[in-house]
């Protein structure tokens, strides 16, 4: 046995220090450097630097956040609402967005998500979560940026909470009209809901996290709420991973 196990081990630790060699050598090529400040990341440090991490302006870990609550006060009957980050008008949350959504980085989403995650289990222990569900984009946007922010998002919550993805279930069939500046009383007919259900059984009788990048006026979700209610057994939460400080909810 002993025999089997030296050799294994020494390989393993020549990967590791060929690994780090090999990190080293394509930083030297091609440096990676934090989306913030631009000061240079280390081999285990990713999108942003440790110091821009620490900094990172988090929501409190509630189960359900109550300034969010009022949003959707009287308009759905969701269980949970989670939040990652303050977004203020300026500053590393603002830009981190803006470049997951706008600049090509889909890996911010992925690695803020984590960080997001990781900061809810050491706070709430369990999470009472089956599975998560990204907010779709309608396939024309999807072929346009490459990716679904939401969907890198609900990548990196279940890496580090191990509950899996469903991205086929709630689906988008229209782009919709923008919601941002639209009074959120107003409900939309079923037939103007752009989100849909497929295939709905694969989510029957388990506790739903659908997760969107920013809410701002709700709307996004209670649409998403109101196509997903149909499921049978369903239980349905919300998540973002981010909310504006100084959000003008239209009301
Ligand atoms: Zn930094």
């Amino acid at each position: 046995m002993l025999f089997f196990e030296r050799p294994c081990t020494e390989l393993w630790r020549m990967i590791s220090k060929l690994k780090l060699a090999l990190n080293a050598l394509l930083h030297l090529v091609y440096p990676r450097q934090c989306l913030f400040c631009s000061w240079d990341l280390l081999h285990f440090e990713e999108v942003i630097c440790t110091h821009c991490k620490v900094e990172l302006p988090r929501a409190f870990p509630f189960l359900v956040h109550p300034q969010m609550k009022k949003v959707f006060f009287g308009r759905c009957d969701f269980h949970q609402l989670i939040v990652g980050y303050k977004m203020e008008k300026t500053g590393i949350i603002r830009e981190l967005m803006h470049a997951l959504k706008y600049r090509q980085h889909p890996e911010v989403g992925q690695a803020l998500g984590k960080s997001w995650a990781m900061a809810m289990k050491n706070s709430c222990g369990t999470l009472p979560w089956d599975v998560i569900v990204p907010v779709p984009l309608h396939p024309d946007k999807f072929k346009k940026r490459g990716y679904n922010q939401a969907e890198e998002i609900a990548v990196g919550l279940s890496e580090a909470w191990n509950i899996s993805v469903s991205k086929d279930v709630l689906i988008r069939r229209t782009n919709g009209v923008s919601q941002t500046f639209q009074n959120r009383w107003i409900r939309n007919s079923k037939s103007d809901n752009p989100f849909g259900i497929a295939k709905g059984e694969a989510l029957a009788n388990l506790r739903v996290l659908v997760i969107d990048d920013v809410i701002t006026t709700g709307a996004t979700l209670v649409q998403c709420y109101d196509a997903l209610k149909e499921i049978p057994g369903i239980k349905i939460s919300f998540g973002a991973l981010a909310i504006p400080v100084h959000n003008r909810i239209v009301v």
